[in-house]
């Protein structure tokens, strides 16, 4: 049997760098050798405040993403979280052994209330149970996604762990499948690129105008020039992502440049504008042939779903049978 493999993004607004180079890039590399099911998950997303007339869109726009980016319908099962209700059903069945406590103490709940002081629910809490369930549902052994998505896997891995304990081996230990772009900066100079902090991101859809817009606002008045580059903050992030591209030549030029004090952050970020563009290019093209054939994406969801279901059922069965509840 082929290794499983499972990971989602919200619809929360279009696709950035950040996701591309630290999620969809692994997912492009799983797809060919293994059994993967890539998720919009649409049942995450209504955790923070949100507008119900567009969120149907908003997973047709991140669908729409995943095709253009390359994920393959002939080679992976792309699938809507909320129409494979057994995610929810499994993740309560997961709740009932798992303290509240634990839950409390992770650092993106705190981040999310601390964002949301009004709008502190009992999903944002439950966040890390369901997204366990998402991988746990299908048995799901890699799971490519960012960095700041580390302490998540450890509760998946302490779910399945005391699940299999208590109720005999069922699940396996999902690890992170992790990329080079696991880490793509903020251009607001300190924290990760992220859909909900405006000016922190480029997404894919952007034209070279708009990307040089973005990076223009992007903070690089460290207080210093000469010497070593900064470890952090808009100049750090700046270098990071010339690395990140692969700019390795322009990447050494910029660094001397800034050893010398006569680095010129325009031309630094006109570089970057003009790579990021480039590597974009392709994807929007290809977008565009998607939205195009709505016929063709909506069949590739059905196609997905009805594949999910089939593997959650089976999943359930097991489960249910193991719990004493059937
Ligand atoms: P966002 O934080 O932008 O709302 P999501 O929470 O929907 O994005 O994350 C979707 C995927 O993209 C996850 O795998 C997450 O780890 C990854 N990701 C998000 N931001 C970054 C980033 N700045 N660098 C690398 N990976 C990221």
């Amino acid at each position: 049997m082929k290794k499983r493999v499972y990971s989602g993004i919200r619809a929360t607004g279009r696709l950035h760098l950040g996701n591309y180079l630290g999620a969809v890039k692994g997912m492009l590399a799983l797809q060919d050798e293994y059994d993967c099911i890539f998720s919009v998950v649409d049942s995450h997303t209504i955790t923070v405040p949100y507008d119900p007339k567009t969120l149907k869109q908003s997973v047709r726009e991140i669908i729409l993403d995943y095709l253009a980016a390359g994920l393959d319908p002939k080679k992976c099962h792309l699938e809507i979280q909320s129409m494979v209700p057994q995610h929810i059903e499994l993740s309560y069945y997961l709740a009932t052994i798992y303290p509240v406590s634990r839950l409390e103490d992770l650092p993106t709940y705190k981040d999310k209330k601390a964002q949301y002081p009004k709008y502190v629910n009992m999903g944002l809490l439950y966040y890390p149970v369901l997204m366990a369930a998402d991988v746990l549902l299908y048995k799901g052994e890699l799971v490519p996604v960012g960095i700041d998505q580390e302490p998540h896997l450890e509760v998946m891995r302490e779910i399945a762990r005391k699940f299999n304990g208590m109720f005999g081996q069922t699940f396996p230990e999902p690890q992170r499948f992790k990329t080079e772009g696991e880490y793509v900066p903020s251009l607001a100079g300190g924290g990760k690129m992220s859909k909900s902090v405006e000016g922190s991101y480029i997404t894919l859809t952007d034209d070279l105008e708009t990307i040089r817009k973005r990076l223009a606002a992007a903070p690089t008045d460290s207080g210093q020039i000469g010497g070593e580059l900064p470890k952090e903050g808009g100049v750090a992030n700046l270098f990071k992502l010339l690395k990140l591209l692969k700019l390795d030549v322009e990447y050494k030029k910029f660094e001397q440049d800034y050893r010398d004090k006569k680095i010129r952050y325009t031309e630094l970020k006109e570089v970057l504008a003009k790579a990021i563009y480039e590597e974009l290019q392709p994807f929007q093209e290809k977008r565009k042939i998607f939205k195009e054939d709505p016929k063709l994406v909506d069949d590739i969801i059905d196609e997905g779903n009805r594949k999910c279901l089939q593997m959650a059922d089976r999943t359930m069965g097991e489960v249910k049978k193991k719990m004493g509840l059937i």
